[in-house]
């Protein structure tokens, strides 16, 4: 049931965006709806951490609850050659904070949501489940809020001061609004399953993220879960993952695994469970973050290729900003595009940051060992960014990197949509 009183906004997506957005804006008092097509708890992609997610989490309140789960806790990420040879472990805590940033974990995303949306429900949202968004209502160019329908096809229409979008990749406001640009060059194609009971990690390095190269800058992702779960995934072009003709996801997922020593080695004694998973991963980004009465969070903002897992810390940081100005334009009674410029500018800063390593990680001869051993004076600046620290200035590590790859220049997405004249 859609409450009578109509919302001051109005979240599309129950996602870590929309559910940090969501909570943060209920404990300022405001009267928050968030609307989903899925009913809960819900499988998604998406369970590395990274050690710069720690501020949300700990804005939102959820630090104890997070210490309080089963999730396995994540302390190192290392690299693995297709011969099978192992870096050594990269452990956060000799960068960071051992008691807060350095120690992460890896999720289950059904539980990991589910405890957004208690989260959120117990900050006072009202969280709405198998409700399908259709349309954005629109007065000129004022988005007032959306049109959902139930699963039993009745139609029902949500008005709101404020509505966020907050829908992940397939960016429901972006598209329909013609906002939506595709990356030029991140096109790949991700399948991947999970296995129970192979081998893992003891110790410290039991839910190490692991990253296994196979020829043609394909890699694998290990993700080591509780209840002896392994998410284990492959990315690479299509093209070369359909090679000779091969589709289907269990000999594609199954040739690849022979192209990388450990990665066999590791899942011989396990079992694989469920399904194959699929998906393209074209990277894109929207031209505007806001136009009045809509602002974008999460992947509806921008979504990036998901090789340094960044993409649920830049949810989750979405959120959290995204609620703060929207906090401060409800509070001015003005809820026009132009307030959300800082919020824009900032997100595209960082989501710029992290693409520039992705670019120069796809390079065909580059390797981060490689600059490290020239400039062991940018292993620090690296690693924040490779952590998730992406609000800095590092043109200094752009710069001699720029040696070893060619870097992208920022693009000029995320700015509030101009008002009509
Ligand atoms: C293959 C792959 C691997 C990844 N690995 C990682 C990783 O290891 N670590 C990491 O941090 N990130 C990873 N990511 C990225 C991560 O999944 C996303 O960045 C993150 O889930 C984004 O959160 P969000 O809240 O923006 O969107 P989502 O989590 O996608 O949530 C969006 C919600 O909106 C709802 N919705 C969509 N359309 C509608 C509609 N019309 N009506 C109603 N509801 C709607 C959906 O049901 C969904 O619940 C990966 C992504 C992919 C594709």
């Amino acid at each position: 049931m859609v409450s009578s009183a109509s919302p001051e906004v109005v979240v599309i997506g129950a996602g870590p965006a929309g559910l940090s957005a969501a909570a943060i804006l209920a404990e300022y008092g405001h009267k928050v709806i968030v609307v989903d097509r899925d009913r809960f708890p819900r499988y998604r992609v998406g369970e590395s951490l990274i050690p710069f997610t720690y501020h949300s989490l700990e804005r939102l309140g959820l630090i104890p609850k997070m210490r309080a789960s089963a999730f396995q806790k994540k302390y190192s990420v290392s690299f693995v050659q297709p011969d099978g040879r192992q870096s050594a472990p990269f452990y956060f805590h000799t960068r960071y904070d051992r008691n807060t940033i350095a120690q992460t974990w890896q999720v289950l995303r059904s539980d990991f949501d589910q405890m957004l949306v208690d989260h959120a429900r117990e900050r006072g949202v009202e969280v709405l489940e198998e409700l399908t968004v259709t349309r954005l209502l629109k007065e000129d160019d004022r988005v007032t809020g959306i049109e959902v329908k139930d699963k039993d096809g009745h139609l029902r229409e949500i008005h709101a001061a404020i509505t966020l979008d907050a829908s992940g990749k397939e960016s429901f406001a972006s598209v329909r609004l013609g906002w939506r640009e595709r990356d030029p060059f991140l096109n790949k194609v991700a399948v991947w399953t999970y296995y129970k009971g192979s081998q893992r990690g003891t110790g410290d390095d039991e839910g190490a993220t692991t990253i296994a190269f196979v020829p043609e800058k394909g890699w694998f992702w290990h993700i080591p879960q509780h209840n002896d779960m392994v998410s284990v995934g492959i990315v690479a072009e299509g093209k070369y993952l359909t090679r000779d003709g091969v589709r289907d996801l269990k000999d594609i997922f199954d040739r690849e695994v022979t192209r990388n020593a450990w990665i066999k080695e590791r899942l011989s004694s396990g079992t694989q469970t469920g399904p194959f998973h699929v998906t393209s991963e074209y990277s894109h980004h929207s031209r505007h973050c806001a136009c009045t009465g809509l602002l974008l969070v999460g992947d509806a903002f921008a979504f990036l290729d998901p090789v340094f897992s960044s993409g649920v810390m830049l949810a989750l940081k979405s959120g959290v900003l995204g609620a703060e100005a929207v906090h401060e334009a409800l509070v001015a009674n003005d809820l026009s595009a132009s307030r959300f410029e800082a919020y824009g500018a900032t997100l595209r800063e960082g989501i710029e940051n992290m693409r520039k390593l992705v670019y120069a990680f796809y390079h065909h001869d580059f390797s981060f060992k490689d600059v490290v051993m020239k400039y062991p004076e940018l292993a620090g600046e690296l690693t924040d960014c490779l952590s998730g620290d992406v609000n800095r200035d590092f043109s200094a590590l752009w710069e001699k990197i720029r040696e070893f790859a060619p870097i992208p220049d920022s693009l000029p997405y995320g700015v509030p949509a101009p008002a009509a004249a």
